[in-house]
């Protein structure tokens, strides 16, 4: 396979839907390589989503972590940019393999590590099915709002949304995006159905 071949190949790969990891065993290149030259190949054209994502990621064996190797926050969720907002990783993962995430519903892990985004260790839930979950597995030591929604929001967090609210600076759309939770969930917080601890 000369130069032109391969690339004409990654390309092709890649419009149909090839993952990064496929490409780079397919023209024997590097996951971090395959992603340089498919770059250069396409030039200004953007990187399909899957494709910028899956090279950020360890994948390994289907039962193992693959963590996420990019940034993450500040409670250790891998991040992800997409159309200029700030995601968590992990719900990106779920929206890549699985589609929409209901609204209200919160992307758990069945591993705990907040760095993986394997899709096998992934499961949607409720506020109260996740707080179930989290009891039964004995971390129930947690403070269980903090515990709720996968840790996303902190006891400051909420304080700081509450306050950003009530000063009518902000939109609810615009916490959420900056919180990277849903604004159903930001909705919750703001009317105090949840987190009533928190002045
Ligand atoms: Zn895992």
């Amino acid at each position: 396979m000369n130069l032109q071949e391969r690339n004409a190949e990654m390309v092709t790969m890649l419009r149909s839907g090839s993952t990064i990891r496929e490409i780079a065993e397919r023209v024997g290149l590097s996951l971090d390589r395959t992603g340089e030259v498919i770059r250069e190949i396409n030039g200004t054209t953007r990187m399909p989503l899957h494709a910028r994502f899956w090279r950020k990621v360890d994948k390994r064996g289907p039962d193992e972590c693959w963590e996420w190797k990019s940034s993450k926050n500040e409670w250790g969720y891998g991040t992800f940019h997409v159309s200029n907002r700030c995601q968590l990783a992990h719900r990106v993962a779920w929206l890549i393999y699985n589609g929409e995430i209901p609204a209200g519903l919160l992307v758990c892990h069945t591993c705990d590590n907040p760095l993986c985004v394997n899709p096998a260790h992934l499961w949607l839930g409720t506020n109260a099915e996740n707080i179930a979950d989290m009891v039964q597995k004995g971390r129930a030591h947690r403070t269980p709002s903090e515990a709720v929604w996968c840790a996303k929001l902190t006891s400051e967090r909420v304080a700081a949304i509450r306050r950003d609210y009530a000063s009518g600076e902000y939109t609810q759309l615009e916490l959420a995006q900056r919180e990277g939770v849903s604004r159903a969930n930001i909705g919750i917080v703001v009317r105090k159905r949840t987190w009533r601890h928190v002045d």
